[in-house]
């Protein structure tokens, strides 16, 4: 079928809307009409060539939508009809990891996720005869996404699309890091550092979780104001007295629990920085490629201070999924708040001229009518 995509042709230039030729499901595939699509920083790096990825590619894989058609051998979880939101990171369920239930860790289907293909190492997407890549499997800044069925999350059709869209990444990362990774404890007190949808997400969560203290540090006080929305008590400019300005905040003591939800690494440092003797920083955001941190190793000693990481928020997306937009429908977790600026697919490129701006937590693209 054709349909209109978002397509990268190489890093750098902007994205290009084509009507592109989008090959049936295969075996354990599934055909969605896709109606929404986060505009999440992973999509950027693609664009900007952070993250290498054979070209041309479609992106996106903050989506939801509703599935048209099912390949063979699909049966079970996912009908035609069902609203699903999109999991990046699909799981074998076998493996070592997936044992120990710890699915965000599967390596089963990285070779084919880096590749831009489906599982089984081929695209459907197609231009003038040429292969046209797919983000994570997902490639959703399109009409329409032929996905493996493992990576359709089914949600109740009371959750709008637009919100389930971000549960398949801002949602689960913020949420997961402090629901799963980090467990905060009611009274905590929680630094999040870097505002946009991943950064709001863990604010709300830390507020679900009964944090005491929510301090958020960002570079502009729009982002911060915004996290005030969600339940932030504090919010503070990103500089070089920021550590002080947290410990003044913490009886000069620091905060429990640091989150860093930008992934540069001179805020990832001072997250560990802003940590009371026994505190754990939990780094969500990603890094560049090679990138290390210098971090005090006797302050680690002496202070018992945890460093973890937070992939996609350790969280198992078949079963996290649903329980986040429960919350969501309980109003436990004001998703619907997050979405701060919607476009239409033909205004992608303004859409990532936009976000960094002090008056973004999340943009969407919505799809058709
Ligand atoms: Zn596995
Ligand atoms: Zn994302």
């Amino acid at each position: 079928m054709k349909i209109q995509a978002a397509v990268l042709f190489e890093p750098g230039k902007p994205w290009s809307i084509e009507t592109v030729d989008l090959a049936e499901p295969r075996e354990g595939e599934v055909l969605v009409r896709v109606r929404a699509a986060g505009v999440c920083r992973s999509d950027w790096h693609i664009r900007t060539g952070e993250t290498k990825h054979p070209m041309p590619v479609v992106a996106g894989h903050e989506g939801a939508g509703v599935v048209e058609a099912l390949g063979e051998g699909v049966e079970g979880g996912v009908k035609v009809g069902d609203h699903v939101a999109f999991n990046w990171a699909p799981n074998c369920g076998s493996c070592f990891f997936c044992g120990k239930g710890r699915p965000a860790l599967c390596g089963e289907y990285l070779e084919p996720k880096w590749a831009g293909t489906m599982l089984d190492g081929t695209p459907r997407l197609s231009l003038g005869g040429e292969p046209v890549y797919h983000f994570t499997a997902t490639a959703c800044f399109a009409e329409y996404a032929v996905v493996p069925a493992m990576c359709c999350v089914p949600l109740l059709k009371e959750v709008p699309l637009e919100v389930a869209s971000l549960i398949g990444c801002a949602v689960t990362t913020g949420v997961g890091s402090v629901l799963n990774t980090a467990k905060v404890e009611e009274g905590s007190s929680v630094a999040v550092f870097g505002i946009g949808g991943v950064g709001t997400s863990t604010v709300m969560a830390a507020k679900l979780a009964g944090a005491e203290r929510i301090i958020v540090v960002d570079q502009t006080e729009g982002k911060c104001e915004i996290a005030r929305s969600f339940g932030a008590t504090d919010g503070l400019l990103m500089g070089d007295g920021v550590v002080d300005e947290i410990r003044a905040l913490t009886e000069g003591r620091g905060v429990d629990y640091a989150f860093d939800a930008s992934g540069v690494v001179s805020v990832q440092e001072a997250c560990f920085e802003s940590l009371r003797a026994g505190g754990m920083a939990v780094l969500v955001g990603i890094g560049p490629a090679g990138s290390k941190l210098a971090l005090g190793s006797p302050e680690i000693t002496r202070q018992e201070k945890t460093v973890t990481g937070s992939y996609y928020g350790t969280a198992d997306p078949a079963l996290d999924f649903p329980a986040y937009a429960q919350l969501y429908l309980e109003g436990k977790l004001p998703l619907d708040q997050m979405v701060t600026q919607r476009y239409r697919l033909d205004q992608i490129n303004e859409a990532y001229t936009r976000l960094n701006d002090e008056d973004v937590a999340r943009g969407v693209i919505l799809m058709g009518d």
